[in-house]
């Protein structure tokens, strides 16, 4: 029988709710459960696809081409589960839903109402990864914080759910901050107690507190927390803040989170297996060198707009025994060679990741020359591999215009271009997305790095290599190693000579896991490390 896991936020947001719903599936799954993570978003864009990146950071994409809130991409990290389309849900996927019905006449002519339509399918989405595949826990995040009005209508429907299901086979965890006075010396229980009043209106008693704290949460707070709120003492998770992410389901099996969430289910605790995992954080948390990767992008003030890749430099710094440091640079900052010199001269390899728009294209393109010409590794991805081939189509096949035409409609070298089949009209609906299939070359750095002759990954973009340029390239030293066989489509490709410039069509860093780096990753940041020393 299958159990749900509902997790709530409250008094603030930004309280790593999406990791803390993370480090349970983990924790779980390591006493041999079967898991899976959801998300429901209460914002009433269909998908975040087209939301701008600072306001919503990157994009996380899954196997079947869902576009996602990025608490997704932890989720799968920390569980090394892949998610699918139905794992995040938002209210406007919901209203569309149902106002697509309502036009088809789908409501027999009954007015539609919040209650009980929304509520009716926000439930069945939350029932339905049980449907896909047998789990024996759904645990289900609901972005927001409680007391939002738009929130409203998910808690109706968790509360709902708990009836529907059966309440022995529901839990509730509530996540709030513990704000500490330092005047008074004290940690403030307030506005938790209000919190949970407000779910308590709702008509939902949470079984178990998780609670963001500074400082460890002593016994008296406990108490007073438990008597307050109604539940056990020992249901009063404290959740400190940690150095890193990783360390999160370490510090909540401690504490006993998993044992909490068995007995308010009335299962049989086992112990978990969490050693392979606290390994990797104890070889994260001793590295034997440092090296400096720069990272040349659009949005680099807002971090968030790069989380994956981010994790992923992480992961492959744990494999390498290296402490990984970005050197976050704005691709205008690079308006000419000398500032371009300047800035790159320590990067021990420079990474240029996804993006789209015109803005700060010249900059990554001097990136990726400085790199070329100076032998530093380098690491495309998406647009990274765009702005290689055009660089390489500049200033090696002679094409002093060549460009993408997302960016030059008019480029006389369109190297990169829309497929003849894309009209490229609606956004949101002629991307690439999703796992596709890419062939590798033997011998070529890419498939000694997968180890294999065929890999899947993930995709979200628009724009492709021009194959009519093709033999130009590979005539002139640009290899093509990867290639997606379906639509003879270029998916990665090699500079020939050079000790590691790779770009990838692709996005790698949706399928790296920290005790897993994704191979490109963690052979970029060898080769990177190689070179550090190299120029020691
Ligand atoms: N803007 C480019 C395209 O659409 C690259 C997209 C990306 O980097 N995700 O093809």
């Amino acid at each position: 029988m299958t159990k749900y896991v509902f997790i709530t936020g409250g008094v603030v947001s930004s309280l790593g709710k999406g990791i803390a719903a993370a480090s349970l599936g983990l924790i779980l799954k390591s006493r041999g459960f079967r898991v899976v993570n959801q998300k429901f978003d209460p914002y009433l864009n269909i998908d975040p696809g087209t939301m701008n990146p600072y306001q919503h950071g990157e994009v996380f994409v899954t196997d079947d081409g869902a576009e996602t809130d990025l608490d997704l991409g932890h989720y799968e990290r920390f569980t090394d589960e892949n998610l699918s389309q139905s794992s995040n849900t938002t209210a406007g996927r919901v209203y569309l839903t149902i106002l697509n019905r309502e036009r088809e006449g789908g409501f027999n002519g009954g007015t539609v109402q919040v209650i009980p339509n929304v509520t009716d399918e926000i439930r069945r989405r939350m029932l339905l990864p049980a449907q896909e595949k047998q789990v024996d826990f759904i645990i289900t995040e609901i972005g927001g914080t409680v007391g939002d009005i738009e929130s409203l209508p998910f808690l109706e429907a968790i509360r709902q759910i708990k009836y529907e299901v059966g309440v022995e086979h529901c839990v509730y965890i509530h996540l709030t901050l513990l704000p500490y006075m330092k005047k008074a010396q004290e940690l403030k229980s307030k506005p938790t107690q209000h919190s949970v009043k407000e779910l308590q209106g709702l008509g939902i008693q949470p079984d178990i507190i998780m609670l963001r704290s500074e400082i460890p949460i002593d016994s008296a707070t406990r108490e007073k927390l438990a008597l307050f709120c109604n539940v056990r003492s020992d249901c009063i998770i404290e959740n400190l803040n940690a150095k890193s992410i990783y360390e999160v389901p370490l510090m909540m099996e401690k504490e006993g989170l998993g044992r909490a969430v068995c007995r308010a289910l009335n299962i049989e605790d086992s112990p978990s297996h969490l050693e392979r995992w606290a390994a990797m954080v104890d070889q994260m948390y001793h590295p034997v060198r440092r090296i400096t990767i720069a990272l040349v992008g659009k949005y680099v003030e807002l971090h968030d707009a790069y989380l994956s890749v981010v994790e992923s430099l992480l992961h492959a710094g744990i494999h390498n025994k290296t402490e990984v440091i970005i050197d976050w640079i704005a691709a205008e900052e690079l308006s000419d060679a000398e500032s371009t010199a300047r800035r790159l001269g320590g990067a021990a390899g420079i990474i240029v990741p996804g993006g789209f728009g015109g803005r700060g294209i010249e900059g990554m393109i001097r990136a990726a020359e400085y790199a070329r010409t100076n032998g530093i590794p380098y690491f495309g991805i998406c647009l990274g591999m765009q702005i290689l081939v055009i660089e390489y189509a500049r200033r090696v096949l002679g094409l002093e215009r060549a460009n993408s035409s997302e960016m030059d409609a008019a480029a006389p070298d369109a190297v990169i271009d829309l497929m003849p089949d894309q009209d490229g009209k609606i956004l949101g609906g002629t991307l690439r997305l999703g796992k596709y299939e890419c062939a590798l070359v033997p011998g070529s750095i890419s498939a000694r790095a997968y180890g294999a002759q065929t890999v899947w990954e993930r995709h979200r973009h628009r724009y492709e290599f021009n194959n009519s340029y093709r033999s130009r390239f590979e005539q002139n030293g640009l290899a093509v190693t990867g290639v997606n066989p379906e639509r003879n489509l270029v998916e990665i490709v090699e500079v020939s000579g050079h000790p590691w410039m790779v770009g990838v069509q692709f996005h790698p860093e949706f399928k790296s896991r920290p005790d897993r780096a994704h191979p490109l990753f963690r052979e970029f940041i060898g080769a990177a490390v190689h070179r550090a020393e190299e120029a020691r």
